[in-house]
């Protein structure tokens, strides 16, 4: 829409109508865009903004089309403390899709510890040496989920300073592409401190939801405990039910199409997942978000939150699902009745379909990156990127929810659980933010919300589908300040 919009310290003061442009004033600016037409800005409810830094400062496999391609960028790159990190392969990328070795990365670079994760984060590839500083015997498959864990413990962590330029780097591009608001998750207790210091001093382009590492009781270990402020909110703890899809480590109830001795990884049980709640809830966190992307993950979850529902002080605490990647039908109608939010990250359907139904076969694919039927069965729904495994884009995960229509294909996947535009624009705005409780500030226009606003170059409610695609961020505002173009 067209709108004169006045801003004061921050909040919507008044929204006037006008015909032709987007004008917004606060107390410094008036901005006036031609043609420019306004929306609450965008959320991302579930992202790693460290992540999307170390993206956009590390050795960046994402785009190599071959595992010759990923060795040649690695044989080359330079060095972090020591050690080559890099982010991002997919060999389901490369033609070949086969698993590379550590005799693959020895054969480039043995003067070196090298680890390189996937682009899903739930595996790592790594050379001897790296292997070898992890206490690792000698093994030639990549690491999986927790077998991952000794090698972290020994790659040197990001100084504060450098931390800093990551996290800086990762806003400025969420504000590039409309965001206002970050859910973020995995948050490590060492990322805490120099993202506080950006928000006071005005810095930091977006707000940001922190949802601490809980799956090792880190939070505990750390101390933390839940804290508010307007552009910080350190507000959930964040549980692993299962792995990803791609590396076969979600669980599913019946085993894998292409895998048929496998049903994934079970990474929490169920009484883990209810005892890791009690601890949340007696610690004062209002929030709980835990990954389950296999129906026997969404389920072992289920079960749990119906006991913390049973809880005299369990009744309105948030329970979010993340991913919720493969739901049975009858668990789509749990998550309604237990109010559990879905969150759910529309570009991964677009990356995944292919290998998706390798994994699953084709008659679970009726349960797999459900969104329709979710909405339908009034589960409450936010989306995010999952950024930096997909792009931040939050215009590309709306064009997923409408078309669904998979990377390199002119044809829609799985089309019934397409959603209307106005449901893909709520689930990025006022939806994602009802996943932290916050909607009741921002994801609306009006006067006395928050002036978190996103200026787009048309009016995605009726382009066409083609132009839906090409769509522009022309400026962001976030707390009634310009973030972009900065
Ligand atoms: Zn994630």
């Amino acid at each position: 829409m067209f709108a004169e919009i006045h801003i004061e310290r921050g909040r919507i003061r008044a929204v006037l109508p006008n015909t032709e442009a987007t004008v917004i004033r606060n107390e410094t600016e008036t901005w006036t865009v031609p043609g420019g037409h306004v929306l609450p800005g965008f959320v991302d409810n579930h992202a790693h903004i460290v992540g999307l830094g170390r993206r956009l400062t590390l050795l960046s496999l994402h785009d190599a089309t071959s595992l010759e391609d990923c060795l040649d960028r690695i044989r080359t790159a330079s060095t972090l403390g020591g050690w080559v990190q890099a982010m991002g392969w997919n060999q389901e990328l490369w033609g070949v899709p086969t698993l590379p070795t550590t005799a693959d990365l020895d054969r480039v670079r043995s003067d070196v510890p090298v680890m390189a994760t996937r682009v899903d984060g739930h595996a790592m590839w790594c050379n001897s040496a790296a292997l070898a500083l992890a206490g690792i015997s000698a093994r030639e498959s990549v690491l999986i989920d927790d077998d991952m864990t000794p090698v972290w413990s020994v790659v040197p962590k990001p100084t504060a300073e450098e931390l800093e330029v990551m996290i800086l780097a990762a806003t400025e591009e969420c504000a590039r592409v409309g965001i206002t608001e970050v859910h973020d998750m995995d948050v490590d207790v060492d990322w805490l401190e120099p993202m506080r210091l950006l928000a006071e001093s005005g810095r930091l382009p977006v707000r940001v939801q922190s949802f601490v590492r809980a799956h090792n009781g880190q939070w505990r270990d750390w101390g933390l405990l839940p804290a508010g402020g307007e552009f910080l909110r350190i507000c959930g703890v964040k549980l692993y039910a299962d792995g990803a899809l791609g590396s076969r480590g979600a669980l599913l109830r019946h085993p894998y199409a292409d895998a048929p001795d496998t049903y994934g990884l079970e990474l929490l049980s169920i009484e883990s997942i209810v005892q890791e709640c009690r601890l949340a809830l007696d610690a004062g966190w209002w929030s709980i978000a835990i990954h389950a992307i296999g129906d026997a993950a969404v389920r072992n979850v289920l079960d749990a939150y119906t006991v913390v529902r049973s809880w005299p002080d369990g009744g309105d605490v948030l329970l979010r699902i993340e991913h919720a990647q493969h739901v049975s039908p009858d668990d789509v109608l749990r998550m309604h009745d237990l109010h559990v939010f879905a969150c759910v990250q529309p570009t991964h359907c677009l990356s995944d379909a292919p290998m998706a139904e390798r994994r699953l076969g084709q008659e679970r694919l009726a349960d797999a990156y459900r969104w329709q039927s979710l909405i339908s069965a009034g589960v409450r729904l936010g989306a995010g990127s999952d950024f930096p495994i997909e792009p931040p884009s939050p215009l590309a995960g709306i064009d997923a929810f409408v078309r669904r229509m998979p990377y390199g294909s002119s044809s829609t996947w799985c089309g019934d659980e397409r959603i209307s535009r106005l449901d893909a624009i709520r689930a990025f705005t006022s939806w994602a933010h009802a996943t932290a409780d916050m909607d009741h500030r921002r994801g609306t226009i009006a006067v006395g919300m928050d002036a978190d606003l996103v200026i787009l170059d048309r009016d995605i409610l009726t382009c066409s589908d083609e132009e839906l695609r090409d769509t522009c961020v022309l400026a962001t505002f976030t707390a009634g300040k310009r973030r972009y173009p900065a």
